[in-house]
């Protein structure tokens, strides 16, 4: 069995956080990506139960309330949460988790592992990263070029972005995404680092 992998990535929207993801997944087929739920409706190609579980709000609270959630938080607006069993089978099947999650979240997965017993599998495979941009100016541009924002939309990521990156010291790593291929060289990196090899 591999080393395990409890990777967290966050990132101001537009980032570069989904394109360095998707490379991840491409290199190391053992990444399975946690599809999170949200109330947020679809965008552009975006298909129910692979970019997303898309669920109404009534929907998402009931499942709050079951407790069925390994953390949640409110972003722009919209509840975002990941599943408990998005997780944990794939992570006790040996698979390489990666959860791409706001601050917020990556902040609750933080206090859910460090109470773990040392030694236990979640705090060996841990490793939370921040993905950030070179500025805000490259920040608006990227999501311009991405094309599926409104433009009041864009002007409320780029806001919330000052936020989201104030908290990047929370996290073990931050990786700048300037250069597409530079900041995936560090990416790759650090996950060959932590798992000891390749998959
Ligand atoms: P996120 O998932 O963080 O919201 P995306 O991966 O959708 O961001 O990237 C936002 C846009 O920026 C996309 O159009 C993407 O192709 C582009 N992009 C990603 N990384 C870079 C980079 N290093 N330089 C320039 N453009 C980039
Ligand atoms: P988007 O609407 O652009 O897909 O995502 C907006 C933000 O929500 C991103 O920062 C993304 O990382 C975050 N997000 C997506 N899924 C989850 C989740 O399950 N939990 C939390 N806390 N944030 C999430």
């Amino acid at each position: 069995m591999p080393a395990p992998l409890f990777l967290v990535i966050a990132a101001p929207s537009g980032a570069g956080k989904s394109t360095l993801v998707g490379m991840l997944r491409r290199e190391f087929p053992l990444f399975e990506y946690s599809v999170s739920c949200t109330t947020r409706a679809p965008r552009g190609e975006e298909k129910d139960g692979v970019a997303y579980h898309f669920l109404s709000r009534e929907e998402f609270e009931r499942r709050v309330a079951a407790g069925d959630f390994l953390e949640h938080a409110v972003v722009h607006g919209n509840l975002y949460g990941t599943l408990k069993s998005a997780v944990e089978g794939p992570m006790a099947a040996g698979r390489w988790m990666v959860l791409d999650i706001d601050v917020a979240g990556a902040a609750q997965v933080r206090s859910i592992v460090a109470r773990e017993p040392a030694g236990s599998l979640l705090s060996r495979a841990f490793l939370d990263v921040f993905v950030d941009v070179p500025s805000e100016e490259e920040l608006r541009r990227r999501l311009v070029k991405r094309g599926e924002d409104a433009p009041e939309t864009i002007e409320r990521r780029i806001a919330n972005a000052a936020g989201e990156r104030a908290r990047r010291g929370e996290f073990s790593r931050v990786v700048v995404n300037d250069d597409l291929d530079r900041a995936y060289a560090e990416l790759r990196g650090l996950v060959l680092a932590k798992t000891g090899g390749a998959s």
